[in-house]
């Protein structure tokens, strides 16, 4: 699988619950198939990725599906000033968080910690602001 982005092969990592995540080598972004992130969301008492609210923005530009390809769609949420955003494929439910959501790991674990840690932040400014 390549990163939307570099066009180079993911890694894939394990994460220590089961889940599988892909990792880009070159900019540290982590690719996750929406099933699997909200099994690790739930793991740590967040709200599965569809109650957590948010809007698409149309008019950024998000690169390819990985797996078939389609363009990705920008979901921003939190605070209209400094909005917290994931990529997200609307054929195959994947997701596509870059290093600037804070994702950097080496291991599926950690990755998952990263992950949890950006959505419990965006799950937070979400619901503050309606
Ligand atoms: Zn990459
Ligand atoms: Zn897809």
């Amino acid at each position: 699988m390549e990163c939307p982005q570099c066009n180079v092969d993911m890694t894939e990592l394990t994460i220590g619950t089961g889940q599988l995540v892909n990792r880009c080598p070159s900019c540290t972004g982590v690719w996750i198939d929406v099933a699997d992130l909200n099994r690790v969301l739930l793991h740590n008492n967040l709200p599965g990725l569809e109650s957590m609210g948010g809007r698409a923005n149309i008019e950024e530009m998000a690169g390819q599906c990985p797996v078939d390809l389609v363009d990705l769609v920008v979901i921003e949420g939190g605070k209209k000033s400094d909005p917290l955003r994931y990529d997200s494929c609307e054929a195959c439910g994947g997701i596509w968080l870059e290093a600037d959501a804070g994702v950097d790991a080496e291991t599926g674990d950690e990755a998952a910690e990263q992950m949890v840690e950006f959505f419990r932040e965006y799950a937070k400014s979400s619901s503050h602001r309606a």
